[in-house]
């Protein structure tokens, strides 16, 4: 068997619900569907997730939320038609209404995108439609329930044919609908997966698979045939929005390869998602980043008897409301990137560290941006990452600091705010090279 989930992009308009349903139907082991709420339809549009969160929030803050859910009503309301099927969805709608009217939780509302079209989609596509509450269990704080598998897998012994799960939301210790964070049909995708133990997780979206770097700043970034779970939470954290990282787990354990798909071009490869690859021919994968940061710069003589500074210097910038995300260590000095998203003092904040932790001195330096260059080839291949460097050099860009080695698939360099789009064009011609 074989899991495909849709993305909101995949089941936004008439015409992308037509594609998705051919693909399904295109394969008898497609057999266990996840769909999204519907998305966008255009770039003026509005996700239904997100009106019927600002319905939410209107009725919490007293405000007049029906002009809004009349708008997620008429939209509904149209796909029944469209699909000629023959849930009573005015019926549904209107008890949605009537627990917000209520007061309702916002997991709950939140959630209603994917269950009505799931509900929906099920009947169009003649297949059973398993509500996510019976089968998906999350923790207090949201995060999966490893029960959900033996739920599903227990469930779908029951079921003959095709079946539709609607993705984002299961049921809470407390027994009430509870959402995962948003993009989360990813993750109930992934449990599924993994409840049925499914030779592949098909994830159908509108691009041909993982890129090499975000295709908004590198036109010319190519998908990624291959690509380990490691190496795109590696890319993820560097500041890649590939995937959605909690729904890397539940497949990775079981070993059940993920291929990222295109609705839009369904015949393209995409990307596979797998335990391990040959690193021969693609030995970098992918480069992402984050921005903008400031430099931190700490001195503490003999810093290896104070194991306490790096913590203390954490909670002081806490205090200010202030994050390092990164490290780096020297003998007698201590470096951290400072999430620097708002302007801040930096001079007041340096002299609060000073004050309240053993630092001998510290103090802010420039702003940069934080590149990462992933791959598992980059350990194997000797010189390779000597040649990504010495390609930012011949392109007179300036690297202020290299980290390697803490894992060793994944390359992290600061450069100058202004050099970042740069940065990543080379490294990715670097690597097409
Ligand atoms: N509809 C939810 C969101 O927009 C979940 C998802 O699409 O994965 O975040």
């Amino acid at each position: 068997m074989k899991v495909v989930k849709f993305g909101g992009t995949s089941l936004a308009s008439a015409d992308q619900i037509k594609k998705a349903v051919e693909i399904i139907q295109a394969d008898e082991q497609r057999q266990a569907v996840v769909l999204s709420a519907p998305g966008k339809r255009d770039s003026q549009d509005i996700k239904i997730t997100d009106l019927l969160i600002n319905t939410h929030k209107a009725k919490t803050a007293g405000q007049n939320y029906l002009p809004t859910f009349t708008k997620i009503r008429a939209r509904f309301v149209e796909l029944v038609e469209l699909l000629n099927v023959t849930v009573d969805i005015e019926a549904e709608l209107d008890y949605i209404q009537e627990k917000i009217e209520q007061g309702t939780t916002l997991d709950f509302v939140e959630s209603r995108g994917e269950y009505l079209n799931s509900l929906v989609m099920s009947q169009a596509l003649g297949a059973e439609f398993i509500d996510a509450a019976e089968v998906v269990r999350l923790t207090v704080d949201g995060r999966v329930d490893p029960q959900s598998y033996e739920l599903i897998n227990e469930r779908v012994t029951k079921v003959t044919g095709r079946f539709v799960v609607p993705g984002f939301y299961g049921t809470g210790p407390d027994g009430e609908i509870k959402s995962f964070s948003r993009g989360g049909s990813d993750i109930t995708g992934a449990i599924v997966a993994r409840g049925i133990n499914a030779e592949v997780y098909e994830n159908w979206t509108d691009v041909s698979g993982i890129l090499q770097a975000d295709p908004r700043i590198v036109s010319e970034a190519q998908p990624i045939p291959e690509i380990t779970y490691t190496e795109v939470r590696e890319l993820a954290s560097c500041g890649a929005s590939v995937f959605h990282e909690e729904a890397i787990a539940p497949v990775r354990d079981a070993g059940i390869p993920i291929n990222i798909k295109n609705t839009n071009s369904p015949t393209d490869n995409g990307t596979m998602i797998v335990p391990k690859r040959s690193t021969d021919k693609q030995p970098v994968v992918g480069v992402s980043g984050k921005k903008p940061y400031r430099i931190l710069h700490a001195e503490k003589f003999m810093l290896n008897r104070y194991p306490e500074l790096p913590g203390q210097i954490k909670d002081a910038l806490s205090q200010q409301n202030l994050f390092a995300e990164f490290d780096m260590k020297g003998f007698d000095t201590l470096a951290m990137l400072v999430n620097s998203n708002n302007d801040f003092d930096t001079t007041a904040a340096s002299q609060y560290i000073n004050t309240n932790t053993d630092v001998d001195d510290c103090s802010f330096g420039m702003t940069v941006a934080l590149v990462g260059i992933v791959g598992a080839g980059l350990s194997s291949q000797t010189g390779l990452l000597g040649r990504m460097l010495s390609a930012l050099d011949q392109n007179g860009i300036e690297v202020h600091s290299i980290s390697y080695g803490g894992s060793q698939m994944t390359a992290l360099v600061t450069v100058n705010l202004e050099d970042y789009e740069k940065t990543l064009k080379v490294l990715v011609a670097q690597m097409q090279s």
